[in-house]
C-alpha cells in the first residue's frame, strides 16, 4: 500500500487551494477512469487526492445557446452523447463521446478528465523496466525501437511518439472550442488547439495546465458548420477501441462548392490536430473524391512513420477523405 491524503473538496476554489497546499504529487480526482487505471498499474503514485465530484457548480451542461455551447467539466460522457440538439446540429461532438468508450465507462468519465487521459502506450503503461520519457524523464523512449504500430506519425520527437488517445478533443478542436480554467490566481481561458503540448525534449508536460489549475468547463461557438459534421474513427476492432486514424469533419456547401470546412485528425499524431492546410485544399472547390482525398494527403503532410506504423499514413488519408464524404451526404440531406 501506498499511503495517500483524501479531500473531499466543496467548491472549485477550494479544490484549487487544496492541490496548491498539497503540491505536486496531488492529482483531481472526477470519474476516476484514467487515474484509478494508472494507480493500480503504478504509474500513478499521488500523494493527495482532491476529490471534485461534489462540485455542481461544474456538473451540467447546456446546448440551447445561440451563442455557445457550455459543458461543465464534470458532465458525464453518457448524458452529453444523448443530447438531442447535439444529435440533430452538431454530430461529430455526439459521435466522438459515443464512439469513445463502453457504456460503463462512459457513465463514470467526466468531460474535463476526458481531455486529460493520459498515452496509452504500452511502454508508458508497462512500467519499469521499460524506458520510458514521459513517465521516467530522461530513461529514453522505448516505442522508438520496440512495438510502435500505434504510435505517432505527427507531433513526435526524438523523446517521444505517443499518441494523444482521446475523440472529444479531436472534435472539439475541429469547432473551435475553448477550455476555462481555475487557478489560484484566477480564471483563464485557453483555445483547445493551446491547451495541448508537443512532446519534444519535455515530454512529461502534456499541457499548458499549471498543475493546480482545474478545468471548468468547456466552450463551443455556435456554427452552422455543425449540421453537416461527422466524427469518424477507424480501430482494429469495431467499437471500444482507441484509433489507429480518426477524423473530425464539419462542412457547408454552396451547391456542389465547399463554402467552408473544418477538418482535426486524431489517432495518429501526439496531440488532437486541427488541419487547416487540407482545410484550404478545399474551401471554394467542388467535393469530389479527388478533392477529399487531397485533403486528406494535405492532413497526414509531413508524417514520419516509425517501423511498425507506416500503413497508417494511407488509413489516415482515406479516414479524412471517407469523413469529407460522409460530411457531404450530411450537408445533402438539409
Ligand atoms: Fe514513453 Fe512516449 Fe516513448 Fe511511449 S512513446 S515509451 S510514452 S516516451
Amino acid at each position: 500500500m501506498r499511503p495517500f491524503t483524501y479531500t473531499k473538496a466543496a467548491t472549485a476554489a477550494d479544490a484549487v487551494g487544496a492541490m496548491a497546499a498539497a503540491g505536486p504529487g496531488a492529482r483531481f480526482l472526477a470519474g476516476g477512469t484514467t487515474l484509478y487505471d494508472l494507480i493500480k498499474l503504478n504509474v500513478e503514485t499521488p500523494s493527495a487526492i482532491i476529490d471534485i465530484n461534489s462540485l455542481a457548480e461544474l456538473d451540467g451542461f447546456d446546448t440551447s445557446g445561440s451563442n455557445e455551447l457550455v459543458f461543465g467539466a464534470l458532465a458525464r460522457m453518457s448524458d452529453v452523447a444523448a443530447d438531442e440538439r447535439l444529435m440533430r446540429d452538431y454530430p461529430a461532438l455526439l459521435e466522438s463521446l459515443w464512439m469513445a468508450a463502453s457504456p460503463q465507462l462512459r457513465n463514470m468519465a467526466s468531460l474535463g478528465g476526458n481531455l486529460l487521459q493520459r498515452t496509452r502506450c504500452g511502454y508508458f503503461r508497462g512500467g519499469e523496466p521499460f524506458a520510458c520519457n514521459k513517465r521516467k524523464p530522461g530513461s529514453g523512449c522505448a516505442a522508438r525501437e520496440g512495438i510502435n504500430r500505434g504510435h505517432a506519425l505527427l507531433g513526435g520527437s526524438e523523446s517521444c511518439i505517443a499518441v494523444y488517445p482521446g475523440d472529444w478533443a479531436i472534435a472539439l478542436s475541429a469547432f473551435d472550442a475553448k477550455v476555462d480554467v481555475l487557478g489560484p490566481t484566477g480564471e483563464r481561458t485557453i483555445a483547445l488547439e493551446d491547451l495541448y503540448r508537443e512532446p519534444g525534449t519535455t515530454p512529461q508536460i502534456e499541457t499548458a495546465l499549471d498543475s493546480t489549475e482545474l478545468i471548468l468547463r468547456i466552450r463551443v461557438p455556435a456554427t452552422p458548420l455543425g449540421r453537416a459534421s461527422t466524427y469518424h474513427k477507424i480501430r482494429d476492432r469495431e467499437s471500444f477501441a482507441f484509433a489507429l486514424a480518426s477524423a473530425a469533419v464539419a462542412l457547408q456547401m454552396d451547391a456542389d462548392m465547399v463554402r467552408d470546412v473544418r477538418i482535426a485528425v486524431g489517432g495518429v499524431a501526439t496531440t488532437p490536430r486541427r488541419a487547416r492546410r487540407a482545410e484550404e485544399t478545399l474551401v471554394g472547390q467542388p467535393l469530389t473524391a479527388r478533392t477529399a482525398r487531397a485533403a486528406g494527403e494535405a492532413a497526414l503532410h509531413g508524417a514520419m512513420p516509425s517501423a511498425a506504423n507506416r500503413f497508417r499514413i494511407e488509413l489516415g488519408v482515406r479516414t479524412v477523405a471517407d469523413a469529407l464524404m460522409i460530411a457531404r451526404q450530411r450537408a445533402c440531406r438539409r
